[in-house]
């Protein structure tokens, strides 16, 4: 098992400069903020970054205080690598890439204090990598990608809540539970427990969805009645 980052190690000599999670604002605003990715230091300027994974390179570009970004997708999965703060571009979209071939150089492009390079994961709809700490390129490796997204399931760690997943998701409690007849209280998940958080492929409404549905219609038309009685009553 091979994390990016200790590709970065093992082969740039590279060192993590400031790690993923929430830290103090690197430019001095006081606030915490959530680093996305890990900064490696330790290199010149003009270091020839190379790529822990083959895939494709599906985008080179500016963006602000990102700098000069090259993004590639891992093989294999929805996963995209940032490779941010380059001077010089050394692939460019389109590119089929294997473990070890150039990114771009090691630069100070974007809002940097010094030249490093930022790498981030995301999945390829933009949202974060896994929760809690998976993400972590110092956590990461493709095999959980493609566990995490093809088996449909979230695997319960330690501190999670029911309703937090589903935020997390970007589903309801309602569909969990529907989804999941197999959990008899969300209130009581446990670590190791698998959760469904897709619908299964045979899935066909269920009267938990049929039940929420009508809730939300009823609500609606709660409001839109109290609204057409002030209207005729003003
Ligand atoms: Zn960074």
């Amino acid at each position: 098992m091979t994390y990016p980052i200790h590709y970065f190690q093992k082969h740039h000599k590279a060192k993590v400069t400031s790690p993923y999670g929430p830290r103090p604002d690197p430019f001095g605003s006081g606030k915490t903020v959530m680093h996305w990715g890990v900064d490696l230091g330790g290199v010149q300027r003009g270091h020839l970054w190379t790529t822990p994974y083959a895939g494709v390179v599906t985008h080179t570009g500016t963006h602000g205080g990102r700098g000069k970004v090259a993004v590639v997708r891992i093989e294999g999965t929805r996963v995209l690598q940032l490779f941010q703060h380059l001077d010089e571009f050394r692939c460019r979209k389109g590119d089929l890439v294997e473990p070890g071939y150039p990114i771009g150089t090691n630069g100070t492009s974007g809002n940097v204090t010094g030249p490093h390079l930022h790498y981030e994961l995301r999945w390829d709809d933009g949202t974060p990598l896994g929760s809690p700490v998976w993400g972590d390129p110092e956590e990461f490796t493709p095999e959980r990608a493609r566990e995490e997204d093809a088996m449909d399931y979230y695997i319960v760690k330690s501190g999670d809540v029911a309703w937090k997943i589903a935020q997390n998701h970007g589903i309801t409690l309602e569909q969990i539970a529907a989804w999941n007849p197999q959990i008899s209280d969300l209130g009581k998940i446990y670590p190791g427990q698998h959760i469904r958080v897709k619908p299964p492929a045979s899935y066909a409404a269920s009267q938990a969805d049929l039940d929420a549905l009508a809730k939300r219609v009823q609500a609606l038309e709660d409001t839109l009645s109290a609204v057409k009685k002030a209207l005729y009553q003003g």
